[in-house]
C-alpha cells in the first residue's frame, strides 16, 4: 500500500481490463518518473474523451456528435446493415474499405456463461432499425467463436419473419478473411479453412437447426465417427499385437475432441431440444469384443476417490471405452438428424459429465500398459 494519491492511481489503473495488481503498480511508477508534461497531455486526452465522446444514437458506433461519420455520411448504402459487437470490429471492417452500407454495435455477444443475454446488446434498437422496411439486408459480422455463432444465430431468428435478406461472411474478417463475399455462405457452403467456426450462415434458412454451429458439430462429429469405427475394427479383432497402442491412439484422438468441447464456452442448448431421435444402441458386442481382444489387461485398479478409499476400486477398459461409444453414438444420432446444435450441446455435456472421466482414467491405464511394454523392452536390450 502507498500514500494517498499514489495508492488511487495504482487502484484505477487495476480496473482496466487486462491490467492485474503488479501491472497497475508497474505503470503507475512508470507513470511518475514520466516527463510531468506528457502527463499533463494524458490527462487531457483523458477528460476530452469523457467529455466529448458519446455513442452514435443510430448505430451505437462511438462518435464525437450525436450521429456517428458514417451514420452522418449521405453516400453510405441505407439498405444494408452490418452488425458487428464492438465498436473496433467497425474501424476494421471500415479498414477493408469495400463495405458500403452501415453499422449496428451490439456492445457485446450472448454469452450464457458471464451472463450476457440478449436483453443486454443493443438488439432493441437494431429491430426500431429495421422496422421501416428500408433495409433489406443485414450481415451478421459478429466474431468468429461460440459467442459470436451464438448470437449470429439468435438474431437470424429474431429477424426472419421480416423476410430480410440475412448473411454471414464466410470467414472472419479478423481472421485475415476476405470481406467480399459476404453472400457466399447462403447455400450453407464451408470454407476451405476446415478449422474456421464461422462457415455457414444461420440465416433466413437456418429452419431452427442451428446452422452457425455447424462447423465445429461436423468436425467433432468427424471425431466421433473415427473414434467409433478404429475401436469398432479393433474390438473386432484388427490390429493385432499392436491393439493397446492402437486404444491409445484413439481414446487420445477422442479426448482432444473432448477438450475442444471443454474448452469452449457452452453451447446454448436449442428452445426445441428433441431428447428422442432413435433408440439408444447395444453397445455389448463392442465391448464383449474388447474385453475378449485385451483378455488379461482389460481389468485395472484405480483410486477412484483417494480421499475416501485408499483401496482401488476395479475397472474394466472394455467398459470404459463402451459408455464413451455410448455417449458419441447418441451425439451422432441428433447430428444425424440434421440438428448438429443439440448434438454439440449434448457432447459438451455429457463430456463434461461422464464421457471425458471414462476416457481420462482408460488413457491412463491404456498409457500405463504401454509403458511397461516399451521399458520391458528397453531393459532387454540394454547391454550388459
Ligand atoms: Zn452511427
Amino acid at each position: 500500500m502507498y500514500e494517498g494519491v499514489v495508492q488511487s492511481l495504482i487502484d484505477e489503473l487495476g480496473r482496466l481490463p487486462g491490467v492485474g495488481p503488479k501491472g497497475a503498480q508497474r505503470i503507475a511508477f512508470h507513470l511518475l518518473g514520466s516527463d510531468p508534461a506528457d502527463l499533463r497531455r494524458l490527462a487531457a486526452v483523458l477528460v476530452e474523451v469523457t467529455e466529448r465522446v458519446r455513442f452514435c444514437r443510430i448505430c451505437g458506433n462511438v462518435a464525437e456528435e450525436e450521429e456517428c461519420r458514417i451514420c452522418r455520411d449521405p453516400r453510405r448504402d441505407l439498405s444494408v446493415i452490418c452488425v458487428v459487437e464492438e465498436p473496433k470490429d467497425v474501424a476494421a471492417v471500415e479498414k477493408i474499405r469495400e463495405f458500403r452500407g452501415r453499422y449496428h454495435v451490439l456492445g457485446g455477444a450472448i454469452s450464457p456463461i458471464d451472463g450476457i443475454g440478449p436483453e443486454d446488446l443493443r438488439t432493441r434498437e437494431l429491430m426500431v432499425r429495421l422496422s421501416d422496411g428500408s433495409v433489406t439486408e443485414l450481415i451478421l459480422a459478429t466474431d468468429p467463436n461460440l459467442e459470436g455463432e451464438a448470437t449470429a444465430t439468435y438474431l437470424a431468428r429474431l429477424v426472419k419473419p421480416l423476410g430480410l435478406r440475412v448473411t454471414r461472411p464466410a470467414s472472419g474478417f479478423r481472421s485475415g478473411g476476405t470481406w467480399s463475399t459476404p453472400t457466399r455462405s447462403r447455400s450453407g457452403g464451408r470454407s476451405k479453412d476446415g478449422g474456421c467456426l464461422m462457415s455457414s450462415a444461420p440465416g433466413a434458412h437456418d429452419g431452427g437447426s442451428g446452422d452457425g454451429w455447424h462447423p465445429l458439430a461436423q468436425r467433432v462429429a468427424g471425431q466421433a465417427r473415427d473414434f467409433l469405427d478404429g475401436v469398432g475394427a479393433l474390438a473386432s479383432g484388427e490390429g493385432g499385437d499392436e491393439m493397446v497402442p492402437l486404444l491409445l491412439l484413439e481414446v487420445s484422438q477422442i479426448l482432444l475432441a473432448g477438450a475442444q468441447l471443454g474448452a469452449s464456452k457452452d453451447v446454448i442448448p436449442p428452445g426445441n431440444w428433441e431428447p428422442d431421435v432413435g433408440a439408444d444402441p447395444d453397445l455389448d458386442v463392442l465391448r464383449g469384443g474388447l474385453a475378449v481382444r485385451l483378455a488379461g489387461c482389460d481389468e485395472y485398479g484405480d483410486l477412484f476417490d483417494p480421499y475416501a478409499d485408499s483401496r482401488p476400486t476395479r475397472f474394466r477398459l472394455s467398459d470404459d471405452l463402451a459408455a464413451v461409444a455410448a455417449d458419441l453414438i447418441h451425439g451422432l444420432q441428433h447430428y444425424e438428424a440434421g440438428r448438429p446444435l443439440e448434438a454439440l450441446w449434448w457432447w459438451q455435456y455429457s463430456y463434461v459429465n461422464h464421457w471425458g472421466t471414462h476416457g481420462g482414467a482408460a488413457l491412463r491405464a491404456l498409457h500405463a500398459i504401454v509403458a511397461h511394454a516399451l521399458l520391458d523392452v528397453a531393459e532387454e536390450v540394454t547391454p550388459g
